[in-house]
């Protein structure tokens, strides 16, 4: 390998910049490795920040992706703190926000998401609070902890996975709380109705003051301009708070890349092997946007298994192989009792079928397009969400009856199921 030392330097020490620098190793790799990432903790498992963290009954320890002898051990040398600034493809080197840079042979972008910011007019001088959060680290979550006493008043602004599984902890550690979600319902971008509306009742029925089309408009602050008092809604109410938490999606952080002029469109571009448009680099995980052969159009994700397999690839493709990643996309969230697993990508579907009781909590939910299953959400169904994977990844057909009669085992339908 060419170029400093023949190294491989991945950047984000997330999921995805993790597993695909110690896939690199086991993959051959024959030089050295740097896998630099701008927080100070040791790689760590994101979704349980929102869930078993946040609530106090996950460990630090539990959290890491790997221990620091595995790394050690592959050969992996971690930049912990570190930020890259600039990448120069023409040189092959990247530069970190002191001044310094080094010198690689491939490079691996894997520079996840940011929170999607309220837009200034609303956030205003409310960011700078103490009590005013984004959730996406670590650091966020032991922020946000130190407000979490019994009784206090949460201010939850989006009815998406993170706000509606931060409701479920905080009902649950005594907080009072309220969600403020904009559209007409919560999980709009990603589940039907009929399965928002059961969320809706679930976190009413818990306690939680779910308000959904409501319009955040600004927010109150002290006198020392240090803590938010109040959040004001487009409709005149105003509700006062101890703390607030905003979860409305996330912005792909993928500046480096545009800068660099690799092919960025709401994500960095990568083919079916997580290539990008420069010959030297590979990406994955949120950062990432690809043309799908099960969607038919491009899609840019955001979950652990996505992050996994193109971190898999990418490394494959480091060493010259091809190794598809593309699996039908699939993501949990956990809220209460209730284990929600979906497969595949709703949006487009012209036909919704419900197996099983919404009242007993137990169902699978699933969305057609023609004769198609293009997405299963299954809620406390653990054995059907794995038959819903290959029915979604394999494109079986199986007729609506047959898919709503909860009496015939989803496994012998599979069977008879032919590929479309
Ligand atoms: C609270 C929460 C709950 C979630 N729950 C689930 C769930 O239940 N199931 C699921 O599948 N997914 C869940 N997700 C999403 C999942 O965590 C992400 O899809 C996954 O973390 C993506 O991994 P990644 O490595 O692509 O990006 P990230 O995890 O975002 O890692 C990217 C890393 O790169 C660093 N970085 C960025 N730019 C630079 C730079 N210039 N220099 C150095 N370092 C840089 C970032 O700081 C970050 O550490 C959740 C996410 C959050 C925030």
């Amino acid at each position: 390998m060419s170029g400093e030392g023949g190294a491989l330097i991945v950047i984000g020490a997330g999921h995805a910049g993790t597993e695909l620098a110690v896939q690199a190793r086991e993959a051959g790799w024959p030089g050295a490795i740097r896998l630099v990432g701008d927080e100070t903790a040791l790689p760590y498992h994101r979704p349980p920040l929102s869930k078993a963290y946040l609530a106090g009954t996950a460990t630090l320890d539990s959290l890491h992706l790997k221990a620091r002898a595995t790394l050690e051990k592959a050969g992996v040398e971690l930049l912990q703190g570190r930020r890259v600034q600039a990448l120069d493809p023409a040189a092959r080197r990247v530069a970190f926000e002191d001044g310094s840079s080094i010198g690689y042979a491939r490079l691996a972008l894997a520079t996840g998401g940011r929170p999607r910011p309220l837009p200034a007019a609303i956030a205003g001088a409310a960011e700078d609070a103490d009590n005013f959060h984004y959730l996406r680290t670590l650091a966020d979550v032991d922020r946000i902890r130190r407000h979490f006493a019994p009784g206090a008043r949460v201010a939850i602004v989006g009815g998406g996975y993170i706000g509606l599984e931060v409701a479920a902890v905080a009902i649950k550690a005594g907080l009072k709380v309220t969600v403020l979600e904009a559209a007409d319902r919560v999980l709009a971008r990603v589940t039907a109705p009929r399965v928002s509306s059961f969320y809706e009742q679930v976190h009413r029925e818990a306690g939680v003051d779910l308000r959904i089309g409501v319009q955040v408009d600004g927010f109150e602050l002290d006198a020392a301009r240090r803590r938010v008092t109040g959040v004001h809604c487009a409709d005149g109410e105003r509700l006062a708070c101890d703390l607030v938490i905003v979860g409305i999606g996330i912005v792909p952080n993928t500046e480096l890349a545009a800068a660099a002029g690799l092919a960025v469109d709401d994500g960095i571009r990568i083919d079916a092997c997580a290539r990008t448009s420069d010959p030297h680099i590979v990406a994955a995980g949120d950062c990432t946007r690809f043309d799908s052969a099960l969607y038919g159009r491009s899609v840019r994700l955001e979950s652990v298994p996505n992050a996994l397999e193109q971190a898999r690839s990418a490394a494959a493709a480091l060493l010259g192989h091809e190794r598809p990643f593309e699996i039908a996309p699939w993501f949990w969230s956990d809220q209460y009792d209730l284990k929600l697993k979906m497969v595949g990508l709703s949006q487009g579907h012209d036909q919704f079928l419900l197996r099983g009781s919404v009242e007993q909590r137990s169902f699978s939910a699933f969305y057609l397009k023609g004769e198609r299953v293009i997405a299963v959400d299954t809620v406390n169904r653990p054995a059907e969400f794995m038959l819903a994977r290959r029915i979604v990844g394999e494109r079986r057909v199986i007729p609506p009856e047959r898919l709503v009669d909860d009496g015939a085992p989803l496994k012998s339908l599979l069977q008879e199921a032919l590929p479309l």
